[in-house]
């Protein structure tokens, strides 16, 4: 809280987030004074990353308070991810509309339980009377060299991505046209798994990396330009889960594969010939990866259908909800 109008629910608040963190040995000084104390290992970069999430504009009004929580967690994981940073801190900027001890335990649930998971210690923050709104920020490690860019693709590269894609946009999809509901493309959209594990395994043999927030088409784009290069991808080659086939099929489908947001799995570029690495690098971090695609001299992103045909995705099923 800044300025004059501490009250004592807000403190009431933070005592409650205080009680229930988890300690690492390098945080010196955590939550309580003005500032976290915080030793960063000898010789690695520090790696940091911010996001927000706005009621009502990234994720629906009625999402329950712990996937609050554990998607505001996941977002940023996503990018220390895409950058190959091993997790370590964070901090917490909680806008409440009012001083809701119900709402922050089940926020804190869903948090804390991905925080446990990527042993990341929350370190400090603020807490805010407004619209409700939650800002994190995570810090991380690489080894200097090793970060995962988006200027590094070359042509003649493969172009990979993790997971499936368009699970979540089909879920907000749902939501939106309020006409079904499927637990498993819900869940996919209120509980991203931040791919660390493939990230860090990826460095030092994928190029180019970039965790997929907007859409496949609009973030290997990300890449494209910051590369200088264009890439080719095969409509069908498109990961999709089995939850996806049964509620949607052709163009809906795809549209929602190669343009959904809030997938945030990881679209990477790794050497032609690294086939063999690839498949063993996701195999050791748990993760599924697919081929879809190859990077080419030029610029932008031009998807192949089956016939070989230029496809461009129609706009049905995917608009960013607002
Ligand atoms: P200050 O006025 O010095 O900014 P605050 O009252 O905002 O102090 O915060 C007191 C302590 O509680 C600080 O260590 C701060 O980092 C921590 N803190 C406040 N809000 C949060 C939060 N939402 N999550 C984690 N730590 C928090
Ligand atoms: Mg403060």
């Amino acid at each position: 809280m800044t300025g004059t109008h501490h009250d004592v629910a807000e403190f009431a608040l933070i005592d409650r987030i205080r009680a229930r963190v988890a300690n690492r040995g390098d945080v010196i000084l955590g939550i309580g004074d003005d500032a976290a104390l915080l030793q960063v290992p000898a010789g690695k970069h520090l790696v940091v990353a911010t996001d927000t999430l706005n009621a009502g504009v990234h994720f629906p009004h009625d999402t329950a308070p712990a996937d609050i929580g554990w998607k505001s967690l996941a977002v940023n994981l996503s990018d220390l991810a895409a950058m190959a940073a091993e997790p370590a801190w964070c901090t917490l900027s909680l806008s409440l509309p009012e001083s809701d001890t119900g709402w922050l335990d089940g926020f804190l649930d869903g948090f804390l339980a991905l925080a446990a998971q990527h042993r990341v210690a929350l370190v400090g923050g603020d807490t805010t009377r407004g619209p409700l709104s939650v800002c994190v920020t995570v810090h991380g490690f690489v080894e200097p060299g090793r970060a995962l860019l988006r200027t590094t693709a070359r042509a003649g590269d493969d172009v990979w991505v993790s997971g499936t894609l368009g699970d979540a946009a089909a879920a907000l999809d749902h939501w939106r046209l309020g006409t079904a509901h499927d637990e498993v493309l819900r869940a996919r959209l209120d509980r991203p798994t931040p791919r660390v594990a493939l990230g860090l395994a990826l460095a030092g043999t994928a190029h180019a990396c970039i965790d997929i927030s907007d859409g496949l088409m609009a973030d290997l784009g990300h890449v494209c330009r910051a590369s200088g290069v264009a890439a080719e991808l095969d409509l069908e080659a498109l990961p999709a889960s089995e939850a996806l086939r049964a509620a949607y099929e052709g163009e809906q489908r795809h549209a929602l594969q190669a343009a959904g947001g809030d997938d945030y799995e990881l679209c990477f570029t790794a050497p032609a010939g690294s086939l063999d690495d690839i498949a063993r690098l996701a195999a050791q971090a748990g993760t599924a990866v697919t081929w879809i695609g190859r990077i080419v001299a030029g610029e932008g992103v031009q998807v192949f259908d089956a016939d070989g045909q230029a496809w461009l995705p129609s706009k049905v099923g995917y608009e960013h909800f607002g």
